[in-house]
């Protein structure tokens, strides 16, 4: 059996402070004196009910979290190792997903707060040979004027390089807000020419999915899965090529499904979905990209072959440079010769 961890893919769902290392956490909370909730720190990967108080409840343990991050210094760690660890696992591109918001406090503004990023993007890339892009994701638990001004930002810093923001993306509950607001900073951002990556479809059902598409036209969307249960909106999406990104611990984190083996991947792919693999909120979910690609072959049967053309579709679904894909591209192939 070929090794998932050497397969060169593209990893585009994954957040700023759920990709922290357990370690990591435990550090920042001992430096700034916070006590950890205890599912933080106990080890085992989360099981809420797909209700509005389980949500509550990962919502509480992001915030603890996000809250022991508090200096540039603390944000450049997040960076690199999140790059570091998505290149032991062969992860030759990574779109790391950011909320400024939280930790402008802590570094004079969001301005300075996405520069950081940025730069820390930068750094890591050439430090791990990842090439680290940045989603700029906006809340839908903040008014839509706050995503009309980070998208407004994130365009200033628009390419497809490392250190660079090529996507714009909407996360929190799904439940909350309303949809339709947030199109103008969606487009705001794609006449700058970002990816609109926003969430849909993991929460919520096939109307939301529809919802998110007419409103926010995404390039991709975060999960996307339970587009499955509705053939017309599946077909859709298939039709508009928007990219799923499929992060299966997450769905069954968060109740979604009751294991990982009812995730619709199998259909999804059928389907002729674009699915591109992620962790999502490792730090929370207790695994990280591999574990996903492992879960396809173990739990719904994928071949090697199959794996690979995951892994592409995941590359395909990235902003990176044509150069870029086409590297990581012949590496997939070289992986699948070398079994
Ligand atoms: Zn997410």
């Amino acid at each position: 059996m070929r090794d998932l961890a050497t397969l060169p893919k593209a990893h585009l769902h994954l957040h700023f402070t759920g990709s922290m290392r357990p370690e990591t956490l435990r550090d920042l909370a001992a430096q700034y004196g916070v006590r950890l909730p205890h599912a933080l720190v106990d080890g085992d990967p989360l099981r809420l009910p797909p209700t509005e108080r389980g949500w509550f409840r990962f919502q509480r343990l992001y915030d603890a979290a996000r809250a022991c991050v508090r200096s540039e210094a603390d944000m450049r760690r997040i960076v690199l190792e999140a790059a570091q660890d998505d290149a032991a696992e062969g992860s030759g591109r990574l779109e790391i997903q950011v909320d400024p918001t939280s930790y402008a406090p802590f570094v004079g503004g969001i301005t300075p707060a996405v520069e950081i990023v940025l730069d820390a993007a930068r750094s890591a890339s050439a430090a791990t040979g990842t090439e680290v892009a940045v989603v700029v994701a906006a809340s839908r638990m903040r008014h839509p004027l706050d995503a009309r001004t980070l998208a407004r930002l994130a365009a200033q810093y628009a390419g497809e390089g490392a250190g660079e923001v090529v996507g714009f993306g909407l996360s929190n509950d799904e439940r909350r807000g309303d949809t339709a607001e947030f199109a103008r900073a969606f487009a705001i951002a794609r006449r700058a020419g970002l990816a609109s990556v926003p969430h849909g479809g993991e929460l919520l059902g096939p109307a939301h999915v529809h919802e998110v598409v007419r409103e926010l036209v995404p390039d991709r969307l975060g999960h996307g899965v339970r587009s499955a249960e509705d053939r017309r909106v599946l077909d859709d999406v298939v039709d508009r090529g928007i990219a799923l990104e499929v992060c299966p611990a997450s769905n069954v984190s968060l109740g979604v499904y009751e294991d990982a083996g009812q995730v619709p991947l199998g259909a999804l792919v059928d389907a002729g979905a674009r699915v591109a693999l992620g962790a999502d909120d490792p730090l929370l979910f207790g695994s990280r990209l591999v574990a996903q690609y492992e879960t396809a072959r173990h739990e719904h049967g994928f071949s090697d072959d199959e794996l690979a053309a995951l892994a592409r579709s995941s590359i395909r679904a990235s902003r990176a440079s044509g150069g870029t894909k086409q590297r990581l591209l012949t590496g997939v192939d070289d992986w699948l010769a070398g079994g």
